[in-house]
This record gives structure tokens, sequence and C-alpha cells, in this order.
């Protein structure tokens, strides 16, 4: 006797990598999950009447979690691209950012993405960021499993620059107190977050339904404010 459509799971598991803050990260003292993404998947899950469980993964180890079924969704600042589009499905956008450079606070002979040709960049492992910079012409790319640690080895003055999300390394500069570090000159690139998921997983309408509904009630927008407020 066949069960199927009875027993689909009420709870689903979400991926993570919480170290991108304001998207994802945790709570220094409880080690509870929090940010922009947390919140908003959270809000998906109230609006769906999905139990969201979240699954922390490093950044490079998600997509192949969706294509083996292990988790059933991820929400991790992650860019929609067409490249990742051939082997997860994606949610409507639903957040735009774009990478930016970062250099040390002194630098002056960096001003944009040409300046970078020859130099030391420093990027997060399996990022756009990475794919962005392994473009640049006699660079010497290195990667790290978070963009803090990118970071760290700017300020340490092993690199040169960071390619990293915009939103990510001025949240880091101006509401975390990074210092010796900065922005220079505009976005890259135009960059659209969305949530993925296996290809052909039965969530992905109820998700976008879910995303579609908090964009018009005000949800979203709550969310936005708390983590972009200034
Ligand atoms: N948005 C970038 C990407 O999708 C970086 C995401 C991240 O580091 N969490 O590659």
């Amino acid at each position: 006797v066949s069960t199927m459509g009875q027993d689909s799971p009420s709870s689903l598991k979400v991926a993570t990598e919480p170290t991108f803050p304001p998207f994802e990260m945790q709570d220094q003292g409880t080690g509870e999950l929090t940010g922009f993404d947390i919140q908003l998947m959270k809000a998906i899950g109230e609006a769906a009447e999905l139990n969201i469980e979240f699954i922390t993964l490093p950044f490079d180890g998600i997509i192949p979690a969706l294509q083996s079924n292990t988790v059933d969704a991820a929400i991790s600042g992650m860019t929609i691209t067409a490249e990742r589009a051939q082997t997860v499905s994606f949610s409507r956008p639903y957040f735009k950012a774009g990478l930016a450079i970062a250099v040390q606070d002194n630098n002056t002979n960096i001003q944009s993405f040409a300046d970078l040709e020859g130099k030391r960049i420093a990027v997060q492992i399996g990022t756009t960021g990475a794919q962005e910079a392994s473009t640049i012409e006699g660079a010497t790319v290195s990667s790290f499993d978070s963009a803090s640690l990118a970071l760290q080895e700017l300020i340490n003055g092993k690199v040169d620059a960071v390619v990293n999300d915009g939103p990510v390394t001025l949240y880091a500069i101006k509401e975390a107190g990074l210092q010796g570090v900065k922005v220079v000159g505009e976005l890259v690139t135009e960059e659209y977050y969305g949530i993925a998921l296996p290809k052909d997983s039965p969530y992905l309408d109820d998700i976008n339904n879910a995303l579609g509904l908090l964009i018009q009630n005000g949800g979203y927008r709550e969310v936005y404010q708390t983590w972009f407020a200034g």
C-alpha cells in the first residue's frame, strides 16, 4: 500500500554558511543563527507553513548537498548564476548585491577592477568573487573558507585586495568595526541572491509564493530594515 503523498515532510532542511554577516552569522554568546537570510527564511517558513531547520555547511558544500538531496533548500547570500542554475533551481531574486573591491586604507593604486591585474587577491572559496578574480590577468588568487578570513589576510598585508560581496564588506567595515580597510570604486557586478533548491524540488512554488506575499505585506521590508536600517 502506497502512502506517498501522506508523509511528505513538513520540515524543510535549509543549508547556510554562517560567516557572512549581515546575511547569516552565529550569535557569539548563544551560537544561535541570525541575520537577514535567517530571519527572511523563518518568515517564509511561517508564510508557507513549513518548519525550517537550518543546517550549517561550508559555502562550497552547499550545491553538492542540494544535488544529493541532503538538504531541501539553501539560503546563503547565494548569487543566482546561469552556471549554478544548471544544477540547482533558484527562487525569485530576493536581494540585489554585487562584488566590491576592498584594499588597505592607505592604498592608492587600486581603484577599479582593471587595477587588479598582476595583484594578490583574497577571496572566499566557491563564490562569484572567486570566479571573477580568476579572470584577472596575472593575479595571484588565494581562497579562504570565509569572507572574514579573506579580509583578515588583507589587513595582515598578505594580499593587495579582496573581491567579495559589497554589502558584506561594507557591513564589516561600517557595522562590525573592521579597521584598516576600505572599499574602492563602484560595485564590480550586479548580482541577485536567490534561495537555491534541488532541481524539481516540490517546494519551489511554496517558497516563491511566500516571498511574493512577504514583499506585498511588508514582511520583507521589516526584515530589510532590521539589517539595513541606516
Ligand atoms: N554571493 C556570492 C556567491 O554567491 C557569495 C556568497 C557567500 O559567500 N555566502 O558566490
